[in-house]
């Protein structure tokens, strides 16, 4: 009983380590590596807080090196995800009963574990199971899932506190339930951030859940598991599922009568297939599922002849390249001015010949691998094609060797028809489109940039005239649910640009904002009479002093029923 209104904590964004050469945060980074890719460790599901050993495992490898294995993954299946179903239910009355501010003190356990201790293992699991650089694990991470946790308690307390007005005599209170059921998080590969927030989202509102990581992240979904454990986490919350082949979790949690909602980020595709399968079991729920999914963009960076060619070039070397373009936000189509193009190609292209690439272990290397066997097959394809068409060239890169690790050199294809294939479909990997334009044709350009690709996730404008950014802000409104200006269109931070897109980017409930967590809760109104009324009657049935017009008005009326 604390017999006090609590107030959290004020969120602030977790500094960025350096692991500048000759610090100690590099030094223990390094050794976090070393230790963790020793000895293969056991990856199992965690049901009902307990690990469970399934029948069969795969290995996890480290995408730079696939001769390495990381760990051993056990694969889950329709058994274990009726047991997490039932251990989910078990583990809900006490959770969504229990004290707002306890849910709240665990996560921020939780982010200041990983803050501290932490920190290091699950960003040196990142690093070597998704081949991620220091730097961006450590804005991925460390950085971002700890604002993630922080934020996300100040949100729920806000939530908690919008409450309804009370006219005399009454107190009204609306009471944000969690959902009736259990939610289905589903994560994808690229950020550990994500993957840590999908489940523990809903679950800080009171929801229980069933979590099916990726496989090729799995490594480190196993420490964001382990860690929560650590900040107290009642067994059953959060349960997780590994799985190579998702439906064999998805078929089953899809199918419960006590799905609630999914929490979804990866492709578009696996997107609609679950969308569609929940459309079909419609009639088994009990209550109609709540549905987020983020899905895949096609982000573009369009730059005015006024452009700073600096900052452009800084913008699209980030932007496209950094860790190997597998962000869903990475500036893949790129619409830049004939004048400019001139004289900027030696700069990004010398820019780009500076880049190391090798594994991640290397902090000197900018470029790692990309994730594993079946994205190298499909990014190289789009090489492939453009090494062979009419309608495009390759201007830089296009070289690729998957002999040691998954390794693609960053690519910059010149696309001479606007609509080319890489100018329209999310790559996900370390391929750039240009497309030159002449200078005076800027307005019939965004044109182009709003109608080429089905996806409206980040974008970027490049220009010095005010009236060019306005135009562009204008007219590509949708084309967009992270607008930048002047700056690369990755990178978005928790409680500063809230992060999402609409068109076939997803449901742009905007991860890690007050948004998103609205959708966790389902809101009952409570209404108190403070002094009820104890007869059924109103002033207005009381007779006329007049009583013949009383009785008149009576017998006109017809049956003298009042209707509610
Ligand atoms: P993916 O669609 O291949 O997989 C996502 C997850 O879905 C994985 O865990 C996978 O195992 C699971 N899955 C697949 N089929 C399933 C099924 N039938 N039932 C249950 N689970 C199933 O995506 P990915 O390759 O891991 O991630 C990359 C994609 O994610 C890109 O398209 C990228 O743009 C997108 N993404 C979007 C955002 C965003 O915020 N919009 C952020 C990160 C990534």
């Amino acid at each position: 009983m604390h017999n006090a209104v609590y107030h959290t904590p004020d969120p602030i964004n977790e500094p960025i380590r350096d692991y500048a050469p000759g610090s100690e945060e590099r030094a223990s980074l390094q050794h976090a590596l070393d230790v963790l890719k020793s000895d293969p460790i056991d990856i199992p599901a965690f049901i009902g807080g307990e690990a469970v050993a399934t029948e069969t495992t795969t290995d996890v490898v480290a995408p730079h090196n696939h001769s390495v294995v990381l760990a051993h993954l056990h694969q889950c299946g329709p058994a274990e995800t009726e047991q997490a179903i039932e251990a989910a239910l078990a583990a809900k009355t006490e959770w969504a009963r229990m004290d707002w501010t306890d849910r709240a003190a665990i996560f921020l356990r939780a982010a200041d574990l990983l803050a501290g201790p932490w920190r290091d293992r699950v960003n040196a699991a990142t690093m070597l199971g998704q081949s991620k650089s220091a730097h961006q694990a450590e804005i991925d991470s460390a950085c971002e899932l700890i604002d993630f946790f922080r934020f996300n308690v100040r949100y729920m307390e806000q939530i908690y506190a919008d409450q309804p007005n009370s006219a005399p005599g009454t107190w009204n209170h609306l009471q944000y339930r969690p959902l009736e059921g259990f939610v289905f998080a589903v994560t994808p590969f690229n950020f550990t951030s994500i993957q840590g927030n999908l489940p523990t989202a809903p679950a800080l509102m009171g929801n229980t859940v069933l979590w099916k990581p990726s496989s090729t992240s799995a490594f480190s979904a196993y420490y964001i598991y382990k860690l929560l454990e650590e900040a107290g986490l009642p067994p059953g919350v959060i349960n997780m599922l590994p799985a190579d082949d998702g439906a064999q979790v998805g078929n089953t949690a899809l199918a419960s009568e006590h799905f609630a909602g999914l929490h979804f980020t990866g492709s578009e595709g696996t997107f609609q297939h679950l969308w569609k399968q929940i459309g079909q079991n419609l009639d088994a729920y009990r209550t109609f599922p709540t549905i987020v999914g983020e899905t895949g963009g096609k982000d573009f960076i369009v730059a005015h002849p006024t452009a700073d060619v600096e900052a452009l070039v800084t913008a699209i070397v980030r932007g496209s390249f950094e860790y190997q373009g597998q962000k869903c936000s990475a500036a893949s189509r790129l619409y830049l001015p004939q004048s400019q193009w001139k004289s900027m190609q030696g700069q990004l292209f010398d820019r780009l010949a500076e880049l190391k690439m090798g594994p991640p272990e290397d902090f000197t290397n900018f470029i790692n691998a990309v994730i594993d066997q079946a994205a190298y097959d499909k990014i190289t394809s789009y090489i492939d094609h453009a090494a062979s068409a009419d309608a495009a060239e390759i201007v830089y890169g296009g070289d690729y060797d998957d002999s040691l690790g998954y390794f693609i050199q960053p690519t910059v294809i010149q696309a001479h028809d606007p609509k080319y294939k890489s100018m329209q479909e999310e790559i996900f990997g370390p391929v750039a489109t240009v497309y030159v334009y002449p200078d005076d044709a800027f307005d019939e350009t965004l044109d182009l940039v709003d109608e080429t690709s089905p996806y409206g996730l980040t974008g970027a404008i490049f220009a010095r005239d005010r009236d060019a950014i306005n135009k562009a802000q204008e007219r590509l409104e949708q084309a967009a649910g992270n607008f930048y200006i002047n700056d690369k269109p990755t990178g978005a931070v928790v409680g500063q640009q809230p992060f999402g897109g609409a068109r076939r980017s997803g449901t742009n409930d905007k991860a890690g904002s007050r948004l998103n967590l609205e959708r966790w809760v389902s809101p009952r109104s409570i209404k108190e009479t403070l002094n009820p009324a104890t007869h059924y009657g109103y002033p207005f049935l009381a007779p006329d002093e007049d009583a013949e017009r009383s009785e008149t008005t009576y017998s006109k009326a017809g049956n003298g029923s009042v209707t509610n």
